[in-house]
């Protein structure tokens, strides 16, 4: 869900530049002045988890410097009366645990996951209308950097588990409740929910994973837009980078162009790469997705979601219409580099590389991916190289005692809200624990409109306060239930 936007300063003159930074004084100090808006100082007279929030997202933890935050969430959990276990500390990361009961139980553990840090602000802190570490509580919403990602999710979990203390003093119950805070999800996770997930999984002794990826959305059901549908992530597409790199011997002067030439030879070969229609490929978690939200689409499309021998037969055109939808149902690779050696506009350079962002589907293998690749990329000479990839887990199947919890957990606070199992085009933490075997699904509990989704990774990231009540309605329902010992 990455999103970044333009950056202006370098294309700006030096007058521009001066009147852009006088304008983000002046929106700091409107913000500063803002009647409705509150720093640290006047959190108390807040809710609890705007308050909270409002806090935790003035600690800038972008990834590699999380610590700071990671010690205050801790402590508020410590504040609250959960046992927290610090996994591992270093300056450049921070794990820790915060259970209702200690670890060292051995119940069987049901882990809320969250992570501590943050995407930076790319340069764009002028399109803030509030200062990104601001925390600025206005308009009905908390403002800043992690307030969606993922900071105000922690705080809904922490709030439900701490709500449920007295009753794990009083009772003993079937099952251990864990909020999860680790580093590093915006690199790849491997100072966080990796080395966790590699080094701790038999102490934290985990039956299910709660953590990030879906979310309420409106504007998917074709035959009612205005329905909430909440998706629940089931799997992800596991993400491989690729380097690839060709050396040609030619010619050096650009005046009379060679038959053959590194660029050339690259470009020949990404164009090949992307003028293709990728094959489109229904996994198992994207037929179970089709046929949930087909039981709630009228007409032809409903017919074709609920039988998806008919989607895949009939509906290409569809399939291939949104980005998104291609995205689900094809193998993926974006070209996000082509460079070569610095050199004169009038020389032709004998090296280049570029990389390609590959997402693979649910049962797709790295190795047979590759082969396509090669194939596609029809050209010999280049050499391909596998930057980084992930180990696939089973993906988590939408049925049994926990998904039927959480989804009617979603409906006690939604009545009128539709939830389905969802396949997630990027990857996130859940897939550490996934690949180790351990169930694990996506939600953040929450409705979000989509000016507000378009707000993660970029500018103007805010909750509604509101919001963070409602999330944590469904983490108590979903969490008072299991311990019952009922999903509904
Ligand atoms: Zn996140």
């Amino acid at each position: 869900m990455c999103r970044t936007l333009a950056l202006t300063p370098a294309a700006l003159t030096q007058g521009k530049e001066d009147m852009t930074r006088t304008l983000f004084l002046l929106t700091c100090l409107l913000a500063a002045c803002h009647p409705a808006a509150f720093s640290q100082g006047s959190a108390a007279k807040l809710p609890e988890p705007a308050a909270l929030l409002n806090q935790y997202i003035q600690l800038a933890s972008v990834t590699g410097s999380e610590k700071e935050a990671g010690v205050f969430l801790s402590g508020l959990c410590r504040g609250k009366g959960l046992h927290v276990k610090v996994l591992s500390s270093a300056p450049d990361s921070y794990n820790f645990t915060a259970s209702l009961y200690p670890l060292e139980s051995r119940k069987p553990n049901i882990i809320l996951l969250n992570h501590l840090d943050v995407v930076p602000v790319a340069g764009n802190s002028a399109d803030w209308l509030y200062p990104p570490f601001s925390g600025a509580v206005a308009d009905g919403m908390v403002w800043g950097r992690g307030a969606l990602d993922n900071k105000g999710m922690a705080i809904m979990q922490l709030l439900a588990v701490a709500d449920l203390v007295g009753l794990a003093a009083a009772r003993d119950l079937p099952y251990n409740v864990t909020m999860l805070s680790v580093s590093s999800e915006e690199t790849g996770g491997a100072l966080g929910a990796g080395l966790v997930a590699d080094r701790y999984l038999g102490e934290l002794n985990p039956v299910l994973v709660l953590g990030e990826g879906g979310s309420g959305v409106s504007g998917v059901l074709k035959s009612a837009p205005d329905r909430q549908v909440f998706g629940i992530e089931i799997a992800q597409k596991r993400g491989i980078r690729v380097r690839l790199s060709l050396r040609v011997a030619s010619a050096g002067h650009g005046s009379v162009p060679p038959h053959d030439y590194a660029n050339k030879a690259m470009v020949a070969a990404l164009g090949r790469l992307l003028d293709r229609d990728p094959d489109i490929k229904l996994s198992d978690p994207a037929k179970l997705m089709f046929e949930a939200l087909g039981k709630h689409e009228s007409g032809l499309r409903g017919v074709a979601m609920r039988h998806t021998w008919l989607l895949k037969l009939f509906g290409g055109r569809y399939l291939r219409q949104e980005p998104l939808i291609q995205a689900l149902v094809t193998n993926t690779a974006t070209v996000t580099n082509i460079s070569n050696p610095r050199l004169g506009v009038n020389q032709i350079p004998q090296r280049v590389t570029a990389t390609l962002d590959c997402r693979l589907l649910p049962g797709t293998t790295q190795r047979s991916f590759m082969r396509k690749l090669r194939n596609t990329l029809g050209n010999k000479e280049i050499e391909l190289e596998v930057l980084s990839g992930f180990e696939e887990g089973p993906f988590t199947k939408p049925e049994g005692f926990f998904f039927n919890a959480l989804s009617h957990a979603v409906k006690r606070v939604h009545p009128d809200a539709v939830v389905v199992p969802i396949l997630f085009p990027a990857s996130n933490d859940n897939s550490h624990f996934r690949a180790h075997g351990v169930p694990a699904y996506g939600l953040l509990p929450l409705y979000l409109t989509e000016e507000l989704l378009r707000t993660i990774h970029s500018s103007n990231e805010r909750i509604p306060v509101a919001s963070l009540e409602s999330g944590i309605s469904v983490y108590g329902h979903f969490l008072r239930s299991i311990l019952a010992g009922k999903s509904e």
